[in-house]
């Protein structure tokens, strides 16, 4: 049994935690990054960083970055393929095996201690308020802050009776391989296919080496299952399904209304705290935006100018939080009336440059709901409760998946 002592304890490796534990490092806390898989390790993704997310770390991410895309390739069910081009970066492709591991060189560079190959089995709040954590391995680790950088459904949370995240949404994807380079009509774009993946999308994203094909949607959408819903796209984009290596699956963790992310000094953070994005599925935005956040609150609880790690909850609900809500409003009305939205993207040039602005980072969900005019934002809640009747009352979900079954015979 190895007993060690940290200012900080830090459990999950993936972006929420190494920017955790860099933010905590560089502001003079000694801290430990425990990690239950060995590094490098993949995870279910589509490695698209958008520009806005990669603005939030004061590094380039540029070492591995496999493809830079400028533009996409937009299709609504069996309609036209319709190609929109922007003069500015959209998006990054990485690997998340490759990206995981930088961030995490990233920490340790600020200071931070890394163990991999230790997965946390015990957390326990002691007397006095420190923390205890026990690893599979046999360590033993006291540490005056804990931060659940684990997941959907982590260890942390669970431990210390926080509650988890909704898990409604599912994605799967997997790899088309091509050793001898990505052919060109692949490259720089990333094709999105709406409207046969109830509460989601399909998408093909752009690497080095091959492109990664995946469709997200709700869990629950009844006559259809992930795994159909991929074959689909498949067809859509005349790939075969057999094709597909590294084929992976994983919930998509969203907020609960009024969900507590932090309490004395733990708190929860990213995919563990249920922040992705309710719109578009990103999440490694706001695994590092909550990394980043809880930085200066960890500094001031270990220096005793405040008593929990609440701060950090209400630095995001001016923030994050609020853009989350935005964005469930939108996907509320987005899965009622999708075509309009994807028409408009298609074809109205206003419309695709406030999206590129959005996926920049130089607009927010509420900036563009302000567009709409003073009554925008005063119309989003009934607009989206209108949109989630119309979803229940069409059984839309049902006849959706139904629909993209039919048209596969
Ligand atoms: C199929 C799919 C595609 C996606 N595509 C995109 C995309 O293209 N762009 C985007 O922005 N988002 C995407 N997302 C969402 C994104 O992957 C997550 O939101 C993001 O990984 C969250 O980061 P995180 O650091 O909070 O958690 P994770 O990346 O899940 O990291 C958690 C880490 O904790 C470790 N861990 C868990 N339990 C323990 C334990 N007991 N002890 C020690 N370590 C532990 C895990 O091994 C893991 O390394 C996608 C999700 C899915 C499922």
């Amino acid at each position: 049994m190895t007993q060690l002592t940290f200012d900080v304890v830090v459990v999950g490796a993936g972006p929420a935690g190494s920017t955790t534990a860099r933010e905590a490092a560089s502001r003079g806390a000694s801290v430990l990054l425990l990690e239950r898989a060995k590094f490098p390790r993949d995870k279910p993704c589509g490695g698209g960083v958008t520009i806005r997310c990669a603005n939030l770390l004061p590094f380039s991410i540029e070492p591995v970055v496999e493809d830079v895309v400028t533009g996409a390739r937009l299709k609504i069910g069996n309609g036209r393929e319709v190609v929109r081009d922007s003069d500015r970066v959209l998006t990054y492709m990485t690997q998340r095996r490759r990206l995981d591991a930088f961030l995490v060189e990233q920490a340790q560079a600020a200071g931070a201690e890394f163990r991999d190959g230790e997965a946390v089995t015990t957390v326990e709040r002691v007397p006095g308020g420190t923390y205890e954590v026990g690893t599979k391995g046999g360590t033993s680790v006291s540490a005056r802050v804990i931060i659940g950088a684990d997941g959907a459904n982590g260890v942390v949370g669970n431990r210390l009776g926080y509650e988890a995240a909704a898990t409604a949404a599912v994605a799967l994807e997997g790899n088309v391989n091509y050793p001898e380079g990505v052919p060109p009509r692949w490259q720089h774009r990333v094709a999105l296919h709406f409207g046969d993946y109830p509460g989601g999308y399909g998408w093909v994203f752009p690497k080095g080496d091959h492109v990664n094909v995946g469709v997200g949607g709700w869990k629950d959408a009844a006559g259809t299952d992930v795994r159909e819903m991929l074959a689909h796209l498949c067809e859509v984009y005349g790939f075969q399904l057999s094709d597909l290596t590294n084929l992976r699956g994983h919930h998509l963790p969203m907020q609960r209304s009024g969900m507590v992310m932090a309490a004395g000094g733990s708190a929860v953070v990213g995919d563990a705290a249920g922040l992705v994005d309710p719109l578009s599925g990103e999440g490694i935005y706001a695994a590092l935006a909550s990394g980043t956040a809880i930085g200066p609150v960890i500094e001031d609880y270990l220096a005793g100018r405040v008593h929990s790690l609440s701060p950090y909850q209400a630095a995001l609900e001016d923030s994050l939080l609020r853009e989350v809500h935005t964005s469930t409003a939108l996907m509320d009305i987005f899965h009622a009336y999708p075509a309009p939205f994807i028409w408009m993207m298609q074809h109205v040039g206003p419309f695709w440059r406030s999206s590129v602005d959005l996926i920049r980072g130089e607009a927010t969900y509420m900036d563009l709901t302000e567009r709409l005019g003073p009554l925008g934002p005063a119309l989003l809640g009934p607009t989206a409760s209108l949109g989630r009747t119309v979803t229940r009352l069409r059984g839309k979900r049902g006849d959706r998946g139904r629909r993209a079954a039919d048209a596969r015979g």
